[in-house]
This record gives structure tokens, C-alpha cells and sequence, in this order.
């Protein structure tokens, strides 16, 4: 194709400097690719994403994350997850899985989503191949031929075409790309609305995070690496309102009621956010020289801590299969056959973690008394058998299917 003046060719341009696009584009950039990242954001300012959630990273995402350079990179202190304690309100069941239990010093690492993105541009900052569009928004598809994808692009300098062999969606759930390219998303919303914020209570995390179900939603403390809890607390969306305009002492209140005594009383909370609870699954990730990755591919209720875990799979798989294919600018990153192979590769992993996510969303959602002792049976087998313990943990650890090399702890 010939190429108007200022626009720009590259071999992949990503949509989206997310947590899941800026991971791709450090992953890309390692092989050798030029890669062009657009995104909304200006520069100077993190992504709206990287915010006061507190990220659970599974173990095979802190592997990952140390191979690109990213890990080195954070400057405040994690948090080690060493035991999970899940347990359900008004049940006798509850399972507690310790990471010793399975040779691990960790299960992963609790992180500041504002943290991670201050690493992430630390270590964007260092590529040398790397062009970045921002603030540049994704406004639409041009007429391509069978070797281009032309992207349209609007920023403060009006607006151009870039030109790749790929285009990767990882502008997020609501993502303009997939719209672009016609791919449907199936949604379903879990009527429940999400409060995160940041918890002191008596007693300091000792690495354990706590999942409490409850009949409208979880309540979870993460253990951060500043003597702090992550707190995740979910209740049913016709309620959010009347809990958003509670004080903090009698949101405390309600914390504790929901949560317990496990880490004695709870002493002062932070600034609150709200998200609410949907899962949004596109029916298909690829298209002719177009991947979906992220929350562009799947959005999973956050009560399973694995949403930018499973995207960081779904972007190193693809950075994986084309160093297979050789890496640097002689492969084409938008082959077909390379394209395919990732759909089939991310099926298990995708179809899996959807699933448990789900799973655990729905166990917390319309309380049902007749299906309590099945519920506490489910808790209280995890608790003791070791082939469900295994398969629960080798998941929430990052390991399920085909996982890519860089998940692996080099040896
Ligand atoms: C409360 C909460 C807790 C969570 N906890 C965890 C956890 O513990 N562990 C875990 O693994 N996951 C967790 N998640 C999920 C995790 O946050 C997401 O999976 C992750 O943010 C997905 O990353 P992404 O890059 O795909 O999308 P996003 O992070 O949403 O990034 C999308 C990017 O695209 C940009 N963009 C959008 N549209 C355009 C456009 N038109 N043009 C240019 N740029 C555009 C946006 O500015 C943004 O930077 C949690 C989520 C929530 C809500």
C-alpha cells in the first residue's frame, strides 16, 4: 500500500496502553518488532485504569513481569500472598490453602494498580523500537489490503492512518476496535457493585487474603506490602447507592459485620471507588490481521483476582508464537495461520478461568438457604482434598493449559 505523509507503518499497532497493551508492547519490543501503542491518555498522566485497585498478580504473572524488566521497576513494597483463607457467611465450610503446602514461597503479589502503571511507563520509557500515540484515540478502520490493517487515529494533531500487519485490540471492555471489526460480545451483568479501597485494621497482614462470601457479594482483604488490606467489598447493586453515602465509621461498621474478627477491629479506610460487576466475552478474539487481548477479549467479575492475570497470557502467547515463527521484522505478525493458533492456544485457559471467576461470582449472589450445605460441602472438601485443592490453586497461580515460557521461573 502506498503510504500518505505522516502517517506511519509499523509491524503491530496496539490499541490501548492499559495493563494488558503496555505488558504486549514491552513483550513485542523484547523480539525484535516495531511496534506503534496508541493511547487516550496524554502523556505525563497514567491511564484512568491504574488507580487505587489493588491487583493480585498470580505467581506465573510475577515470573513474567520480572523477564520484562517490569518487576525491578516498582518502587513501592508488594504484598505476598502465602495462604488463601475462603469462607462463607452464615456456612460451616471454609478452605484454607497454604503456598508451603505446595513448595511455594508465594502464591503471587499484591500490587497497587497506580504502582504497576509507574512501572510500566518506567520501563516503556526504556525501549528504543517503540513509537507511542498519545494522546491518540482508536476513531475507526480505513480501507486496507490483504498485508495492511490502517488504523484511523485522532490526537491533538488532528488526525492520521497508521499502517500495521497487525492491529491488537487492548482498549479494554468497551472496546472500539472490536466494535470496529464487528466482533460481538456477549455481556452479563452480575447486579453487583464493587467498593475497593484501602483498610488499616489491629492486626497487620500476615500474608493471608481472605475471600469472605457473603449473600450479595465478596468481601475481600488483600494483604499489601504496606501493612495495609486491599479491601474488596461487594454488595447488590440496588443497595451501592445507600452504601456509597455512608460515613466511614459506618462503613467500617458494615465491613466488619460482613467480614468478621479474623484481623480484629477494623481501625480507618481509605478513598473509595466503585465499579460495577459485568463480564463481557467477545464470541471471537481474532479477525483477519486483528488479535483481542484483555479485557477487549474477556471482562470477568474481579472476585477471582485474574482478569489482567489472563490477559497478560493472552499477550504473551502472542508475542511467543511469533519469536516461534523467528521474531524480528522477517515474520509476519498477522499471519493467519499464526493468528488461528493463538485463538486455539488461549481457548482452555480462557474458557477455564471464565468459568471459575464465574463459578465464585455465583456462589455470592442470590442467597438460596437450600443450596447452603451443598455450598459449605463445596468449601469444606477444597479444604481437605488435595486433587481440588491442586486444581484451584494451579489456576489461581497462572497455570492452566498451555502456558507461555516467560510464566516460568527461569532456572
Ligand atoms: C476492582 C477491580 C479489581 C481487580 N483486581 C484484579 C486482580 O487482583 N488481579 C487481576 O489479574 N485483575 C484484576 N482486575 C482486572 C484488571 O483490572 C483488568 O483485567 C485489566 O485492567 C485489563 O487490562 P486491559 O489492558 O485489557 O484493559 P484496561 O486496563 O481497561 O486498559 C484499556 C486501555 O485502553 C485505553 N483506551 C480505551 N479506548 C481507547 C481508544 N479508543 N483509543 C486509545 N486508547 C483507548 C484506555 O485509556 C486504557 O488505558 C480487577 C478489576 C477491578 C475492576
Amino acid at each position: 500500500m502506498t503510504q500518505a505523509p505522516g502517517n506511519k507503518r509499523h509491524d503491530v499497532v496496539v490499541v490501548g496502553g492499559g495493563l494488558v497493551g503496555a505488558s504486549l508492547a514491552i513483550a513485542l519490543d523484547r523480539i525484535g518488532l516495531d511496534v506503534g501503542l496508541v493511547e487516550a491518555a496524554p502523556a505525563g498522566a497514567l491511564p484512568a485504569v491504574f488507580d487505587e485497585r489493588n491487583l493480585s498478580f498470580a505467581d506465573a504473572t510475577v515470573n513474567a513481569l520480572e523477564a520484562l524488566g517490569v518487576m525491578a521497576k516498582l518502587r513501592a513494597p508488594t504484598g505476598a500472598i502465602v495462604r488463601i483463607h475462603i469462607s462463607r457467611r452464615g456456612d460451616f465450610g471454609r478452605a484454607c490453602l497454604a503456598a508451603a503446602d505446595y513448595g511455594r514461597e508465594a502464591f503471587g503479589q499484591v500490587v497497587v494498580a497506580r504502582d504497576f502503571g509507574e512501572a510500566l511507563e518506567a520501563r516503556l520509557g526504556e525501549l528504543q523500537r517503540l513509537t507511542r500515540y498519545r494522546p491518540a484515540r482508536f476513531i475507526g478502520l480505513g480501507e486496507g489490503d490483504e498485508a495492511t490493517r490502517v488504523i484511523r487515529i485522532a490526537g491533538d494533531e488532528g488526525e492520521r492512518e497508521l499502517y500495521a500487519r497487525l492491529l491488537v485490540a487492548a482498549d479494554g471492555t468497551g472496546s472500539g476496535v472490536r466494535h470496529a471489526l464487528g466482533i460481538e460480545a456477549d455481556r452479563h451483568d452480575y447486579l453487583q457493585t464493587l467498593f475497593v479501597a484501602r483498610l488499616r485494621a489491629a492486626r497487620a497482614p500476615d500474608g493471608t487474603a481472605y475471600e469472605r462470601l457473603g449473600d450479595h457479594g465478596p468481601t475481600a482483604l488483600l494483604p499489601r506490602g504496606d501493612r495495609h488490606f486491599g479491601l474488596v467489598h461487594g454488595v447488590a447493586r440496588d443497595e451501592a447507592a445507600a452504601v456509597q453515602a455512608l460515613d466511614d465509621a459506618a462503613f467500617l461498621e458494615r465491613i466488619q459485620r460482613a467480614f468478621g474478627w479474623r484481623v480484629g477491629r477494623f481501625e480507618s479506610i481509605g478513598a473509595r471507588s466503585v465499579y460495577p460487576a459485568i463480564r463481557t466475552v467477545a464470541r471471537s478474539t481474532i479477525a483477519p490481521r486483528a488479535v483481542l487481548v484483555g479485557n477487549a477479549a474477556q471482562t470477568l467479575h474481579p472476585i477471582g483476582a485474574q482478569g489482567f492475570n489472563l490477559g497478560l497470557r493472552d499477550a504473551l502467547t502472542l508475542a511467543e508464537l511469533i519469536e516461534a515463527r523467528g521474531g524480528g521484522q522477517s515474520v509476519d505478525p498477522g499471519d493467519a495461520g499464526l493468528l488461528a493458533e493463538h485463538a486455539q492456544r488461549r481457548g482452555e485457559d480462557r474458557a477455564r478461568t471464565l468459568a471459575m471467576s464465574d463459578g465464585l461470582a455465583r456462589l455470592t449472589a442470590n442467597d438460596a438457604p437450600l443450596l447452603r450445605p451443598l455450598r459449605s460441602l463445596g468449601l469444606f472438601a477444597l479444604d481437605r482434598v488435595p486433587s481440588a485443592q491442586a486444581l484451584l490453586v494451579g489456576g489461581a497461580m497462572g497455570y492452566r493449559g498451555q502456558v507461555p515460557a516467560l510464566c516460568r521461573k527461569a532456572s
